[in-house]
């Protein structure tokens, strides 16, 4: 067994990079505590970077809105007009990382690149000692007083112990489909899009009432042929693409997360790296389909490839509060709430290549705010079995909050969870996950772990009340009112909510939702 060769003491260890681990870092470093963060890359931002997913979903608020203000300056945020500028907006990776290391760097944190957390030593059953990290220096460990788990896939939680759950019970313990995100160059937006809007008029001069989209088309062929192996594209809307800020628009660059794999297993070694192989595959499949076949995408170059494997979830801690799909769609609020979430239900399918979202649950006694309509879901929708009750939705014009009690793991007493690894149940997590709460939940486990250390008591001791008080009226967090931007337009605008038939995202109009 290898000798630890560098001990590090701090009061706060956050473990991951990624959004969450920045906001935790960030928010407790400032509060002036000693804090260290660990990445097992060499740069910052997680799968909103790395994984080429550069788009910040959710209610932007807090340390996230300080994030997406300074990829403004930059002139490196892409706003989608004025009022939607917290809907949304994507953003120049590259930057991400780099103001994101600023972001830590200034507010008194440490970084510790190329140091990935194998292993915990446990004082006594409930207490974390320190956390063992392999680095190019050898193992090095750091002891600190609380430690924060923002590893996307709860790894400190995994190993010190804490119980936790994977999949969804409802898919039988699979994960949602993964996707690993790629960065293309030289899309002719405008010749793409006048192509897409002339299909569509042509079908609708034909007296075809839900016209589809020309690349949906154009895939179908090239499926017939034996080329490609499925579709990737949205049959109404066509490629998804998230545009990189500063390209020009007859030669731009796009990220896509539009390759997935279903029936995942996310913790499963040889499982993640088959979902890779095959999503490399689609890639190269779609490089040739797209560049052979598609008006605009003559001349696509695909420059990147995720750096991380593209999971939207694996591990789900149980914490002092799970977090449960109802609350998500009824809008629950708690008094303890640090986070919020006004989005669409973020489920990707677990194992249907068609549907690819199931964005409603159900329940037989919707409550609150949620959103229902009883028209049955398609066979393919839920593969093991029939769940019983109406469908329902979140509300776009109201929203959930998530409570402090989800980010206090189980049996670890000196342990906060962050990020998209949170206490949450499977179609909940659709909620945790985005950047916007996971951005949220980190500051919200900063400010925590300083409150904690300077009343000498554990997390879980803390009044989750006083942490949202304090996230309040210091922190600038303003979960005393209503969510802004987008989600102020769409509470605002007049007439009722249109819920599409499921998979006919032709209907979407007005305050609509699929
Ligand atoms: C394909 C895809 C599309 C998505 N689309 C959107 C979108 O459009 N909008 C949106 O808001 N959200 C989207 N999301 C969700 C969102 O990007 C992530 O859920 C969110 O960024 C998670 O942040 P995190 O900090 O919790 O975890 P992560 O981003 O996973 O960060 C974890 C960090 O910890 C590091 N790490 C992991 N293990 C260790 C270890 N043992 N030791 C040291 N370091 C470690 C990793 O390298 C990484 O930097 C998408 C996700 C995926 C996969």
């Amino acid at each position: 067994m290898q000798q630890i060769r560098r001990d590090l003491y701090c009061d706060v260890a956050v473990i991951g990079g990624g959004v969450g681990g920045c906001a935790a870092a960030i928010a407790a470093a400032r509060r002036g505590l000693h804090v260290t963060l660990f990445e097992k890359g060499v740069t910052l931002g997680g799968l909103a970077t790395n994984g080429y997913v550069p788009q910040v979903a959710g209610n932007i608020e807090g340390i996230c809105l300080e994030f997406c203000r300074k990829l403004d300056e930059a002139g490196q945020l892409l706003q989608r007009g004025d009022v939607d500028y917290y809907r949304n907006p994507s953003f120049e990776p590259e930057w991400g990382k780099l103001i994101l290391e600023s972001m830590v760097v200034s507010s008194g944190a440490r970084i510790m690149y190329d140091a990935a957390c194998v292993d915990v030593e446990m004082a006594d059953e409930n207490t974390i000692r320190r956390c063992v990290f392999h680095t190019k220096q050898g193992k090095i460990a750091v002891t600190a007083r609380i430690f924060i788990d923002a590893t996307g896939d709860g790894d400190v939680a995994e190993m010190s112990g804490v119980p936790y759950e994977v999949g969804g019970a409802d898919f039988a313990g699979l994960s949602m489909s993964t996707t690993q995100g790629s960065r293309w160059a030289g899309l002719n937006v405008p010749k793409y899009m006048e192509a897409e809007k002339a299909y569509r008029q042509k079908q609708l001069d034909e007296g075809v009432k839900i016209p589809v989209s020309l690349c949906w088309d154009l895939e179908e062929k090239r499926i017939a042929e034996g080329k490609l192996v499925r579709h990737v594209s949205n049959k109404y809307t066509g490629f998804f693409r998230v545009m990189i800020p500063n390209t020009p628009e007859d030669n731009a660059e796009f990220v896509t997360f539009a390759f997935h794999s279903y029936y995942c297993q996310n913790t499963d070694a040889e499982n993640i790296s088959r979902q890779i192989l095959e999503q490399h595959t689609l890639m190269k499949q779609f490089m040739l389909f797209l560049r052979e076949c598609v008006p605009g995408f003559e001349n696509i170059r695909l420059i990147g490839t995720g750096a991380l494997p593209g999971v939207r979830d694996s591990r789900r801690v149980f914490g002092e509060y799970m977090l449960k799909a109802a609350d998500v769609c009824c809008g629950t609020k708690f008094d303890d709430g640090i986070a919020r979430f006004p989005e669409v239900l973020d489920c990707h399918h677990p194992t249907s290549g068609t549907l690819m979202f199931q964005r409603h649950f159900h329940m037989k006694e919707p409550q609150g705010s949620a959103v229902t309509i009883q028209h049955g879901c398609p066979a393919e929708m839920h593969p093991f079995g029939e769940p019983e009750g109406m469908e329902v939705r979140p509300n776009p014009r109201d929203y959930c909050e998530i409570p402090y009690r989800s980010l206090l793991p189980r049996k670890v007493d000196n342990l906060l969870t962050v990020g998209r690894c949170c206490s949450s149940e499977f179609h909940a997590n659709g909620a945790m996950r985005i950047i916007g709460p996971a951005m949220g939940t980190g500051h919200a486990a900063g400010v925590a772990a300083d409150m904690a250390l300077k009343r000498g008591v554990r997390p879980r001791d803390l009044d989750g009340k006083e942490v949202r008080k304090v996230l309040i009226e210091e922190e600038n967090v303003p979960l005393d009112e209503p969510c802004s931007g987008h989600w102020a337009m769409l509470r605002n605008a007049p007439g009722e909510i249109h819920v599409a038939p499921v998979g006919d995202y032709a209907a979407i109009e007005g305050v609509s939702m699929f």
